[in-house]
C-alpha cells in the first residue's frame, strides 16, 4: 500500500489498485492544490507499475466529495487580483494556465492508457463528478445519501473541468444543459437513465461491482476518443438541433434574462465544444472559464453565496468562549401562522418542543400543520412513516407554562401586540430555568423595548424567522441593548441546528430585511402614482433579477400589514415619516376596497380558483391614471427597485444595524431574493464602485425624490474609493495574520 496525505493506493492480486480518497482533518474531500498534486503523483504511479491493470477510485469517507474547497476558489480570485497588479500583461494567460489545471490532470487521466472506475459513495458534486466523468467507468451506490450534481453556476461560475464537455458527449444535449444550467441534483437513478452513471448497486457492493466492470474488460478509451464517435442525438448539424438551441437561448433568456454569465458560458461551451474534438473543446471551456472568472457576477455570487453563507452557517458571528447549546427541549409560545411552523422546523431537527397556545385547541391546531405537512412527505416517499410519526411524538401541544420548565429556549410568536407580548414574557420567565433563552419573533417591534418587560434582558434576544418558515433559510438574530452573549451564542446555535443561516443584527424599526423590502415596495408605490403601469413595474423588477415583483411581494407579506407598519411609523415618528400619499392608497385598498394580499385572494393581483393564473388586478387602472409604458424607461425602473435597497442597506451598515458586510448580502439574498446575480444588497454597489454607486443615486435624486440622496457615508467611500468589504472588512484578524 502506498500512502500520500489525502490519498491510500491498495493493489489487489488481480492487478486492481483501490485509489481511496481520505482527507486528514476534513470531515469532507474536496479539491485543494495539495489534491491535485497528490492525485497527479498517483496517476504517475499507476502508469509506471506494469503490475496495475487498472483503478478503482473511491472516498475513505461517508460523502464521495463536495468539489472544490473555499481555499481554492478565493486562491483563484486573489492570484487574478494579484496578477493584475504584477503583471497585467500576462495577468489572463497565468490565470488560464490554474483555471486548466483540473481539466487536464483528469485529461491525463482518461488517456494513461489504463481503465479507471468512480465508485461514487455518497455525496458527489461539482469537480468531483468531473473527475468522475474523466474515468472510463462509474459505478454509484443506491443509497438516498448519493447526490449527483453539476451545481457551480449556482454561484456564479460553471463546470469548468471538463463538464460542459464530457455530460452532453454522455447524454443528449437538452438534458445536459438542464442540469448545468440549473445545477440540480439527480439521484443516482436518474444520473443512471441519463447515462452519466453506467450501475447503481447496493453500497456494500459498490467497490466490487467496480473492480467486475475492470475484470470483464472495460477500454481505457473514452468514447469520444473512439474514431466516429457522435455525440447522443448526433451533434450540432441535425435537424433536431436545429430546433432545441433556438429554444434554449430563448429559455435560458427567460430564465436568466441575460443578468448570469456563467450560464450563458455552458450554452456556448456545449454549442461550440460538441462541434470539435474534445481536446479543442476542453480549451474552448478553459477559455470561457478564464473569461468568466474575471465577472464581477462569478466574484461577488462566489463570495456571497458559497464562502460568506458557510461562514455564517458555521458560526463566523458566534461569540467564542461560550460553550455550545445542545437543544433538548424548545418551548414555542403561540402556536399560529409562524409558531406552528417554528414548531415543525424545531421537531424535524430532532429537538423536542412545547408547543403553547391560549388554550389546548388551538395549541392542537398549530401541531396539526405539523400533522399535515408530515402526511404530505410521507405521501411523497420523503420522509418513512417512522419518521413521521418519531417527528410528531416529539411536539406536544399544551396551554400550561408550567411545561415549558425545562427548557434551553423559549421562542414566543403570539399576536403582535405589545401587551399580548408582555404577558407572555412574564408568564415563561415565571417558569423558565435561570439562564435559559427567551427570544421574540417579532417582525416589527423593537426587541429593546420588549426586553423591557423582561427580569432578565440579558437573556433576552429576537429571532425573526421568515414565512413560509419551512422554505426561507433566513433567520435574523436581533440584539436588543442589553442582550447578552450567551444569548447570541444560543440564538445562534438554535438557528444551526434547524440548518438555517443566521445574520445577526442590531435593534431598528424593521431591522434589516424588512427594512429593504418595504424600500423596494415603497419604490413601486411611487411609481403606481407617477402612472407607471403595474405590469411594466412587476416585469422591469424579473429583469433586473428579482425573483418577485415588488406588488406581488406586497401581497404575500400583506397589504394591510403594510397599513400597520405605516400607521405605527407615524404613531412613533410622526406624519413627516412617511409619505402620506401611499398611507392614502393603502387605506383605500385596505379599508374601502378590502384588498389586503393573497390572504383574502385579493391585492394587487386577483387570485382566480386553480389552476388559473394570478393576474394584476385591473381596477389599478381606475385607482391609478396610466402613462403608456413607452413614455418609461425600463432600465431606470430597475435601477431604481435595485438601488433604493442597496441604499437602504447602506445606511443601515452606517447606522450600524448590520456590521458586517456578509450578512447585509446573504441576508439580502436569503431574505428577499435580491438579484442574486450581484451578490447581494453592498456587492451590487462595490461591484460598480462607490463613486458610480454615488452618481447613479444623485442622477436618481434629481428625478425621483430625496429618497435616492446617497448618504454622507457612500460620498467619503466614492471619495476615497473604498469598497464595504475594505471597510468594513470581515478578516481583520486574518488579515493581520498573513
Ligand atoms: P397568528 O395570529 O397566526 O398567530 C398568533 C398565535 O398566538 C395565535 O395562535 C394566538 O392564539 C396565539 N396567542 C395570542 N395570544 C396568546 C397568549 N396570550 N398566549 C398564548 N398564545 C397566544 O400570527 P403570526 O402571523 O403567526 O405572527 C406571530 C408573530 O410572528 C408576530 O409577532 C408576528 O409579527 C411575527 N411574524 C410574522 C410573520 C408572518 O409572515 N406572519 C413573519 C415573521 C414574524
Amino acid at each position: 500500500m502506498t500512502t500520500y496525505t489525502n490519498f491510500t493506493v491498495e493493489t489487489d492480486a488481480d492487478g486492481i489498485a483501490l485509489v481511496t480518497w481520505n482527507m486528514p482533518d476534513k470531515s469532507m474531500n474536496v479539491f485543494t492544490a495539495e489534491v491535485l498534486t497528490e492525485l497527479d503523483a498517483v496517476t504517475d504511479q499507476i502508469v509506471a507499475d506494469a503490475a496495475v491493470k487498472g483503478v478503482v477510485f473511491t472516498s475513505g469517507k461517508s460523502t464521495f466529495s463536495g468539489g472544490a474547497d473555499l481555499s481554492m476558489i478565493k486562491g483563484m480570485f486573489s492570484f487574478q487580483q494579484e496578477q493584475k497588479a504584477l503583471d497585467p500583461d500576462n495577468a489572463a494567460k497565468k490565470l488560464f494556465d490554474l483555471a486548466g489545471k483540473m481539466t487536464w490532470l483528469f485529461r491525463k487521466i482518461e488517456t494513461c492508457g489504463k481503465p479507471w472506475v468512480s465508485a461514487i459513495n455518497g455525496t458527489c458534486m461539482g469537480g468531483a463528478f468531473e473527475l468522475s466523468l474523466a474515468c472510463h467507468g462509474r459505478v454509484a451506490a443506491n443509497g438516498k445519501s448519493v447526490k449527483i450534481a453539476l451545481p457551480e453556476v449556482k454561484v456564479g461560475i460553471f463546470p469548468g473541468a471538463g463538464g460542459t464537455q464530457r455530460v452532453p458527449r454522455l447524454t443528449n444535449a437538452q438534458d445536459a444543459l438542464q442540469m448545468m444550467t440549473t445545477g440540480q441534483t439527480l439521484i443516482p437513478q436518474r444520473a443512471k437513465a441519463m447515462g452519466l452513471v453506467h450501475e447503481v448497486v447496493e453500497p456494500d457492493q459498490l467497490v466490487e461491482a467496480a473492480k467486475t466492470m475492470i475484470k470483464n474488460g472495460l477500454k481505457p478509451v473514452a468514447p469520444w476518443d473512439e474514431k466516429g464517435f457522435k455525440a447522443p442525438g448526433g451533434g450540432i448539424w441535425t435537424p433536431a438541433a436545429a430546433q432545441m438551441w433556438p429554444a434554449a437561448t430563448a429559455i435560458l433568456r427567460r430564465e436568466t434574462q441575460g443578468n448570469y454569465p456563467g450560464a450563458l458560458a455552458i450554452l456556448k461551451c456545449v454549442y461550440e465544444g460538441l462541434q470539435v474534438p474534445i481536446d479543442t473543446g476542453l480549451r474552448i471551456e478553459q477559455r470561457y472559464f478564464t473569461q468568466i472568472l474575471q465577472t464581477t457576477e462569478a466574484f461577488s455570487m462566489i463570495r456571497s453565496l458559497f464562502i460568506s453563507m458557510q461562514e455564517l452557517g458555521k458560526g463566523a458571528r458566534r461569540p467564542a468562549g461560550v460553550p455550545k447549546t445542545t437543544f433538548e427541549h424548545v418551548g414555542v409560545v403561540g402556536a399560529g401562522f409562524m409558531g406552528a411552523s417554528i414548531a415543525y422546523v424545531t421537531a424535524a431537527a430532532g429537538i423536542r418542543v412545547t408547543l403553547i397556545d391560549r388554550d389546548l385547541e388551538a395549541a392542537g391546531k398549530g401541531k396539526a400543520h405539523s400533522e399535515g405537512l408530515v402526511k404530505d412527505s410521507v405521501g411523497k416517499g420523503r420522509m418513512t412513516k417512522e419518521e413521521g410519526e418519531a417527528l410528531l411524538a416529539r411536539i406536544t401541544p399544551s396551554a400550561d407554562y408550567a411545561d415549558l420548565k425545562d427548557a434551553n429556549l423559549v421562542v414566543e410568536a403570539v399576536f403582535e401586540d405589545r401587551q399580548v407580548k408582555k404577558d407572555v414574557i412574564e408568564k415563561v420567565e415565571a417558569v423558565l430555568p435561570e439562564g435559559a433563552i427567551f427570544a421574540s419573533n417579532t417582525s416589527t417591534l423593537p426587541i429593546t423595548g420588549l426586553a423591557g418587560n423582561s427580569k432578565r434582558p440579558v437573556d433576552f434576544i429576537g429571532i425573526h424567522f421568515f414565512s413560509p418558515v419551512e422554505k426561507m433559510m433566513l433567520t435574523e438574530v436581533i440584539l436588543g441593548k442589553d442582550t447578552g452573549d450567551k444569548a447570541i451564542a444560543v440564538a445562534l446555535d438554535y438557528v444551526a441546528a434547524i440548518k438555517k443561516t443566521p445574520i445577526v443584527v442590531n435593534d431598528t424599526r424593521g431591522f434589516y430585511v424588512n427594512r429593504c423590502v418595504f424600500r423596494y415596495i415603497h419604490e413601486a408605490y411611487d411609481m403606481l402614482l407617477e402612472g407607471v403601469p403595474p405590469v411594466l413595474i412587476e416585469n422591469a423588477a424579473k429583469m433586473a433579477g428579482m425573483p418577485v415583483g415588488p406588488l406581488s411581494l406586497n401581497d404575500e407579506v400583506a397589504i394591510d400589514l403594510s397599513q400597520k407598519i405605516l400607521k405605527a411609523t407615524v404613531a412613533d415618528l410622526g406624519e413627516q415619516a412617511v409619505d402620506p400619499r401611499h398611507l392614502t392608497m393603502i387605506n383605500k385598498l385596505v379599508d374601502e376596497l378590502d384588498r389586503r394580499g393573497r390572504k383574502n385572494g385579493k391585492g394587487f393581483y386577483e387570485y382566480p380558483a386553480k389552476p388559473a393564473k394570478k393576474f394584476l388586478w385591473p381596477g389599478l387602472k381606475d385607482m391609478f391614471e396610466q402613462k403608456p409604458a413607452e413614455e418609461f424607461d425600463v432600465e431606470t425602473i430597475k435601477q431604481r427597485l435595485l438601488v433604493t435597497i442597496a441604499l437602504e442597506a447602506a445606511r443601515t451598515m452606517e447606522e450600524g444595524i448590520v456590521t458586517d458586510p456578509r450578512e447585509a448580502d446573504v441576508g439580502s439574498i436569503l431574505g428577499f431574493g435580491f438579484a442574486p446575480y450581484t451578490g447581494g444588497t453592498l456587492s451590487y454597489i462595490d461591484g460598480m464602485g462607490a463613486k458610480a454607486f454615488v452618481a447613479l443615486c444623485e442622477k436618481l435624486a434629481a428625478s425621483y425624490g430625496a429618497h435616492f440622496q446617497p448618504t454622507p457615508l457612500l460620498k467619503e467611500m466614492a471619495a476615497k474609493g473604498e469598497t464595504f468589504y475594505g471597510r468594513f472588512n470581515p478578516y481583520p484578524a486574518a488579515d493581520k495574520a498573513a
